[in-house]
């Protein structure tokens, strides 16, 4: 069904929570943006207005390497400055009442873990670009670390001291791998609820296209909340195009 309006969609959510013993939250861009981290893929959003820089590029010159850094840094007040929103408190919320075993997400912004999920339990299709590391070595680095060299080298992004890998933000590219410790926990998450949330996503990047689709052929129920329409509202048990923040608020218990 589709929720016609907050009201009803605050209350059919309360009741699928309530009779559900294991949920699992997948949530995408659209959780964020009330935080003030801006949806990259939407019309409108960097990544129509510029290309974002593929792992090929990044690793075949210094430039792309130093470009990259560039733009990230020139990120740092949208992302240092963040802060979980509604819909990550509500399901910290759920996750210290023991409904969540944990969070599959495609955003890279680290809300979840500051909400109070442990960074164990929050799954990370995409990475995280709050911090750096190592492509050789995988050593992390903070990006404080790296802003310092970045900076007193006039722009240059630097190498890993232990081994002259370079240091890439913690995300996966455009071309990257994508990272398949996560990807099967994800699976196996999935599988194991019997209530699958999907939030701020259009459910339209592989992989993410996948999970709703396996959560319902192993009999969980499906609830959508996105802004937009997206291809499996069709399959959903409940589909809701509020505003996250606002149906999802009344979740957060303090
Ligand atoms: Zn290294």
């Amino acid at each position: 069904m589709l929720a016609s309006d907050p009201e009803t969609a605050i209350r059919v959510i309360r009741e699928l929570i309530d009779a559900a013993a294991m949920v699992v939250p997948f949530t995408g861009a659209g959780i964020s943006t009330e935080c003030g981290i801006p949806d990259f893929r939407s019309p409108g959003g960097i990544w129509t207005k510029m290309r974002p820089i593929a792992y090929g590029d990044f690793l075949a010159s210094q430039e792309m390497r130093d470009e990259s850094w560039r733009r990230r840094f020139a990120m740092e007040e949208q992302f240092g400055g963040a802060k979980p929103g509604r819909g990550h408190r509500a399901l910290a919320s759920l996750y210290r009442m023991g409904k969540i075993p944990g969070i599959i997400t495609q955003n890279i912004d680290n809300l979840h873990q500051a909400s109070g999920i442990a960074p164990d339990n929050v799954i990370e299709l995409h990475g995280n670009t709050t911090y750096a590391s190592c492509l050789d070595c995988a050593k992390r680095y903070e990006l404080s670390w790296v802003r310092e060299r970045y900076l007193s080298s006039g722009g240059r992004s630097p190498d890993c001291p232990a081994c002259g890998g370079y240091i890439k933000t913690a995300t996966v590219s455009f071309g990257q791998a994508m990272p398949e410790a996560a990807m099967r926990r994800a699976q196996a998450l999935t599988e194991s609820c019997d209530l699958f949330l999907a939030i701020g996503s259009s459910l339209v990047v592989w992989p993410a296209a996948g999970f709703p689709m396996v959560a319902k052929r192993n009999g969980a129920r499906l609830i959508i909340i996105n802004r937009d329409a997206t291809e499996f509202d069709g399959i959903a048990d409940l589909v809701v195009h509020q505003d996250i923040g606002a149906v999802l608020g009344p979740f957060v218990c303090h």
